[in-house]
């Protein structure tokens, strides 16, 4: 089969010829349809240091992705041949404290496909079953590729109530403008994000955002004064791994606000933890989606209305991956599409 797969300590990727994975008694066999470039598949195309010290090479990458279900293995009843499935990227020990108590989000042995294990950029992916979500009738397939970001703004978003509440959002990349959508729709009140991307804050007005802030020219103190909101947002959601944006988060939260950090810092950060302490905040890291809590909830908001299609801005087949990878790089993307059907 045909895979994007690195091959080499260096930047790039390779389209090569590859063996099909066999699948064993617990897994199930995808055709893939539509993957989505990560920021994680940018940082291995580039080797960064992070990759350099987390990729074994040579290693077939990406984790977002949705196919059709083309074989079982023998231990496999829930699963059949035609069902289109998307598939949560962290694969589980099953046997830790936490595994065992069902929260599998929290597994201290987690292996990542297309990170520590063949990854879903190929005509073909092996996932064990349990790691399989199945689509509603009808899902946009190209939507259905982005459930694992979508994944990540949605477990970010819905840590806390969000009814009636005021949100601040750092960070409009996909995932903060997935993030902004989903709380317009779960209800919020004012909805702001935050970025130096004039292009991207657009897009999150577009998905939902009700106001949008380009730091490099306004403060979030004016916007809240516009806004007359004179005791800060009840949440805020950090979701660019930038260190002055999430100390600028931190300063604008209300006393007991709530917040979840979501985006990487580069480095370690030093924060005014007297913010944190006087106001009283909550803080908590999230890191990838609740199995299967947060896809349920995913599956139920696009049934229900969400529309966060206008979050893919390019569509390329997979043999002009160079295109996508070109495009990300230039930071004028938000997501891209590679089409493998063929
Ligand atoms: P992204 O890098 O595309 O988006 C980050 C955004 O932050 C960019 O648009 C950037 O312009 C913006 N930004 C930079 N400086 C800023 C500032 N001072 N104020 C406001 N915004 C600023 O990333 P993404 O794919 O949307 O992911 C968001 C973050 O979440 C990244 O840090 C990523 O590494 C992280 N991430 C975490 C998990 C997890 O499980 N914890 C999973 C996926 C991604
Ligand atoms: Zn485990």
């Amino acid at each position: 089969m045909k895979a994007l797969v690195k091959k080499k300590s260096e930047p790039g990727l390779w389209l090569e010829e590859v063996p099909t994975p066999d699948i064993g008694i617990n897994d199930v066999l995808i055709k893939i349809k539509r993957t989505a470039i990560c920021g994680t598949d940018l940082h291995i195309y580039n080797w960064d240091s992070w990759a350099q010290k987390t990729i074994p090479v040579p290693m077939v990458i990406g984790h977002e992705f949705v196919g059709e279900i083309i074989e079982v293995g023998s231990n496999v009843n829930d699963f059949h041949p035609g069902q289109i499935v998307s598939g949560e990227g962290h694969v589980v020990c099953g046997r830790c404290r936490n595994c065992m108590a069902g929260r599998r989000h929290l597994c201290s042995h987690t292996s990542g496909v297309g990170v520590n294990r063949q990854g879903a950029f190929a005509e073909y992916l092996a996932l064990p079953m349990s790691n399989v979500w199945e689509h509603r009738p009808g899902i946009d397939l190209d939507i259905a590729a982005l459930f694992d970001p979508f994944g990540n703004a949605v477990h970010t978003a819905l840590q806390y109530d969000l009814l009636g509440e005021d949100i601040l959002i750092t960070g409009a990349g996909p995932i903060g403008i997935m993030a902004a959508a989903v709380c317009r729709h779960a209800g919020a009140r004012h909805v702001v994000i935050t970025d130096i991307n004039p292009q991207r804050l657009a897009l999150a007005k577009k998905l939902g955002a009700t106001c949008t802030v380009d730091v490099t020219r306004q403060s979030l103190s004016t916007v809240r004064k516009q806004l007359g909101m004179t005791e800060g947002f009840d949440i805020g959601l950090e979701m660019s791994g930038n260190p002055a944006a999430f100390q600028d988060l931190l300063s604008h939260m209300c006393h007991g606000g709530k917040v979840s950090i979501l985006g990487i810092p580069a480095d370690p950060v030093a924060i005014d933890w007297s913010l944190v302490i006087f106001n009283m905040l909550t803080l908590k890291g999230i890191y990838g989606r609740e199995m299967y809590e947060t896809w349920y909830k995913m599956s139920v908001f696009i049934e229900s209305g969400l529309d966060i299609s206008a979050v893919i801005t390019h569509r390329f087949d997979y043999t002009d991956f160079q295109h996508g990878f070109d495009v990300m790089n230039s930071g004028e993307a938000c997501k891209v599409i590679l089409n493998w059907d063929s």
